[in-house]
């Protein structure tokens, strides 16, 4: 049986950034044929996280203005300081991964987790499927980087759990006049209940994406898009797109974040705790920030031969003080505009249209200071004070 440090189950962002951190003695097993494809996420983000994450900005497309609309309205965000990006998702991964293995980390594509197949006091032995064969690996510590599938979690807890979101998203070249200005459409006739995007990236393509809750609604994200993208909608505000280049698919987990981060030897990180936020299903960064945490704690306790479950423990009371409140608030507020009609949607923007652009963004990111707040809570009386509550995390 072979053994190793850290076995880390999922080649996406978060397993990766532990990966760049242990580096020789890191073992990760990754399902896909190759890092960073098939795409199954659009990339959004904000420059000021990224940058400070140290993505390089060859990586991004910046979005200087949010286009905020439902079918009949639409609010445009001229961003000052909260600059939007759209990641370079197969080019970001792959960065991560070069990091890894020039840190000494092993990846291994096509390589399955299975099972844990036993738990001790200094080890964990894990099954690994390798096309025709199995083979077992025997670690100080497992990772479940395995996103919305959970593949090792979901041995220590409920499995995977029923709300999550469920998207579709169509690339094609893009010949649009302004490659930096995104839109996020909520309400009407292609996106209820849910919502669409067009996302234009820095490889002069455009994303156009579809995507629904789970339970909420039964509509398929593909017929959806569909719709959307055979409407005049993407003529109307002036997205031209050429020959579609791919087409792309994914889950998220929308359950909001697990009480629970790991047990014993099994620490799970990313989307497989549910550590995307629910309001605008934003991951990558949280999961690279996570993956940062763990990575520095763990290189520690690998070292000196240390407790994992107190890895663990630090990380998920960080994770708590720093986020727990907010991720709780935008999962309250993704259940409510869940079942939001067009009309509530058409009043909502209304309601927005006194509020600042960077202080929308900060809105979208589940992070206005009461500063913000009252501000906002000045411009726009009729604003209801608990979504502002919310939003503050209060
Ligand atoms: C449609 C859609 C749009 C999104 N848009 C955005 C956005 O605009 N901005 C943003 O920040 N986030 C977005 N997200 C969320 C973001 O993609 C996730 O939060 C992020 O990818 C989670 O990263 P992760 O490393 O936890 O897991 P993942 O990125 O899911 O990576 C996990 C990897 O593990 C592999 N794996 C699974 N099971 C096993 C196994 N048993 N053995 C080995 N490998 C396994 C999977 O194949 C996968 O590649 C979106 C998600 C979806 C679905």
């Amino acid at each position: 049986m072979e053994s190793c440090s850290v076995l880390i189950v999922g080649g996406g962002p978060a397993g990766l950034t532990i990966a760049r951190w242990i580096g020789k003695g890191a073992v990760v097993v990754h399902q896909d044929a190759e890092i960073g494809l098939p795409v199954r996420t659009s990339g959004g983000s904000w420059k000021r996280h990224i940058d400070a994450l140290g993505i390089p900005a060859s990586l991004y497309q910046v979005i200087n203005t949010l286009r905020f609309a439902t079918d009949d309205e639409e609010r445009l965000f001229d961003f000052e300081r909260e600059t939007a990006v759209v990641l370079d998702i197969t080019g970001t991964y792959r960065y991560l991964a070069a990091q890894a293995e020039s840190a000494g980390a092993e990846i291994r594509c096509r390589q399955k987790f299975v099972s844990i197949d036993m738990e001790t006091a200094s080890h964990v032995i894990s099954t690994i499927e390798d096309g025709d064969r199995t083979y077992q690996v025997k670690s100080e510590v497992v990772i479940d980087a395995s996103g919305y599938w959970r593949a090792v979690m979901s041995h220590i807890d409920k499995g995977v759990y029923d709300r999550h979101g469920i998207g579709s998203e169509y690339e094609y070249e893009d010949l649009s006049p302004r490659s930096d200005i995104a839109t996020l459409l909520v309400g009407g006739r292609y996106t209820n209940p849910g919502y669409g995007w067009v996302f234009p990236t820095n490889k002069k393509t455009v994303r156009v994406g579809v995507g629904h809750a789970r339970p909420d609604t039964l509509l398929s994200p593909k017929i959806s898009l569909e719709k959307l993208i055979h409407s005049d909608y993407l003529q109307s505000i002036d997205v031209v797109t050429g020959e579609c280049v791919s087409k792309h698919g994914g889950v998220i987990p929308n359950w909001g974040p697990c009480t629970q981060f790991g047990r014993g030897r099994i620490i799970g990180v990313g989307d497989s705790v549910g550590q995307a936020l629910p309001t605008v299903g934003e991951g990558i960064r949280y999961c690279i920030e996570v993956g940062n945490y763990v990575g520095a704690l763990l290189v520690d306790c690998v070292r000196s031969n240390g407790n994992p479950e107190a890895v663990t423990a630090n990380y998920t009371k960080w994770w708590n003080k720093r986020y727990r409140r907010s991720f709780n608030a935008s999962q309250w507020l993704n259940e409510k505009i869940s079942a939001y009609t067009n009309d509530d949607w058409n009043r909502g923007l209304h309601r927005l249209a006194r509020v600042k652009p960077d202080d929308f963004a900060r809105m979208v990111q589940a992070d206005i200071s009461p500063t913000v707040a009252l501000r906002i809570a000045i411009a726009n009386r009729d604003l209801p004070g608990k979504i502002l509550k919310v939003l503050a995390g209060k």
